[in-house]
């Protein structure tokens, strides 16, 4: 074992957004021995975890599970459409979208970047990373595009550098007004799970994600869900691929098994987590995930800090950005809550490094995990010595107290 010295006793706090901590449930169904991939146990582990993605990315068409991170799936997405060449519109809704950009531009493509321009003055953070995606802006550069030379729109579902959420269903609709034929590409990373996500009815041709996040697994997975449109692009597609191709993958998972060795024991977890959404259900699943998000917020107003979204409707429901005052370094102010405190918290990332910190609201947490987290951060605030104008703690219980879970959950049923 290596050694976990800066965790003496008790659980870590993991309040990053993602990965998330891991339920015990789904440790324990890891820990079973591992199965041989091609015998006669696996193909019906196989099928269940494949019918099980179907319901929760809300699709009735394939799923692709990769052994791979998140960037493996999003690889995949561009080299099973795309050929050398072709222009891509994407939209920088912080620092993922822009990893997603150099990725495309790595694989020989021409990514257009759509922003929101200009610096907000009130917390020196660009705008564009401070919102979701502009549905009218791509609407107007489709329109634009008269010979169709834009093959792919590509947007970030839940953009976990900022805390803010896309409204894929307003992108779907501006690509239908402009009348444009390009492909829907979504990377729901870090929204599968946790926000509401509706792959056939929103017209998505490639859906994105990943294990560690909404679906309480550690890193390992990732996911592609399919449209029969993405699929017969993916027979004119000219670029290389051949551990991503999702047409032996396909064609293979109809039996329960993959064309290679899948990672077993992570899949016994997405089968156990599958079994955990789902006894829950969807609608609760989301509302559970808002709540704690409108509770932490609540906290962070509290102490009289700006949140980094700045529109409450794409409030994120897995994570709060909370800006750090000028001068007050975000990372130095992590470092000393990691080292008092056992907690850690998801660093500034690109353009607002050292800027902001963000707290996860996902993966096996409970109301008094997220009021111990809040308590972290503020003894921490105040050990840093920056000014608070109240308690978050407070503002937190007073939250919770107010809106009973058993209530929220009960409506959204
Ligand atoms: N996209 C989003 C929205 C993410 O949050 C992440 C990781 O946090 C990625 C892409 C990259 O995924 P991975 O780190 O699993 O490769």
């Amino acid at each position: 074992m290596i050694a976990l010295d800066n965790h003496p006793s008790g659980r870590h706090f993991l309040q990053i957004p993602g990965p998330s901590p891991v339920p015990d449930r789904i440790l324990r169904a890891m820990s079973l021995p591992t199965i041989d991939h091609r015998g006669p146990e696996f193909g019906a582990l196989g099928l269940k975890v494949l019918a099980g993605m179907r319901q929760v990315f809300q699709t009735q068409h394939p799923v692709v599970i990769y052994p791979a991170s998140g960037t493996g799936a999003w690889e995949a997405a561009l080299a099973n459409t795309m050929s050398p060449g072709d222009a891509l519109l994407m939209f920088e809704t912080g620092h993922f979208a822009t990893l997603w950009q150099k990725m495309a531009l790595r694989l020989g493509l021409q990514p257009e970047f759509l922003s929101v321009p200009g610096i907000d003055a009130a917390t020196g953070l660009p705008n564009g990373w401070r919102r979701g995606v502009q549905a009218e802006l791509i609407e107007q550069r489709l329109r634009a595009d008269k010979d169709r030379r834009l093959k792919a729109v590509c947007v970030v579902h839940n953009e976990t550098s900022t805390g803010a959420t896309s409204d894929i269903a307003a992108v779907r609709r501006a690509i239908d007004a402009a009348g444009h034929p390009a492909l829907l590409m979504v990377d729901t990373i870090s929204g599968l799970a946790c926000a509401d996500y509706r792959h056939d009815e929103w017209g998505v041709d490639v859906a994105i994600s990943g294990s560690q996040k909404g679906l309480m697994l550690p890193p390992g997975i990732s996911f592609n869900a399919l449209s029969p449109k993405a699929l017969a692009a993916a027979k004119a597609s000219r670029l290389p691929k051949s551990f991503w191709a999702w047409d032996e993958i396909v064609e293979i998972n109809q039996s329960g098994y993959w064309p290679y060795t899948p990672n077993t024991n992570l899949l016994y977890g997405l089968s156990e987590a599958l079994d955990m959404l789902l006894e829950q259900g969807l609608p609760a699943v989301f509302a559970r995930h808002q709540r704690w998000g409108d509770g932490v917020r609540a906290a962070v107003r509290a102490w009289g800090l700006p949140i980094q979204c700045a529109e409450a409707a794409v409030y994120s429901p897995v994570l709060t950005g909370v800006v750090t005052p000028a001068g007050v370094d975000a990372d130095a102010l992590r470092q000393l809550i990691h080292r008092r405190f056992d907690l850690s918290l998801g660093t500034g990332l690109g353009k607002v490094k050292g800027r902001m910190f963000r707290i996860g609201h996902l993966g096996d947490c409970n109301d008094l995990t997220l009021v111990a987290t809040v308590a972290g951060v503020e003894m921490g605030l105040k050990l840093h010595g920056v000014p608070l104008a109240g308690s978050g703690v407070q503002a937190l219980m007073d939250y919770f107290a107010g809106h009973p879970q058993e209530a929220v959950l009960k409506a959204a049923a």
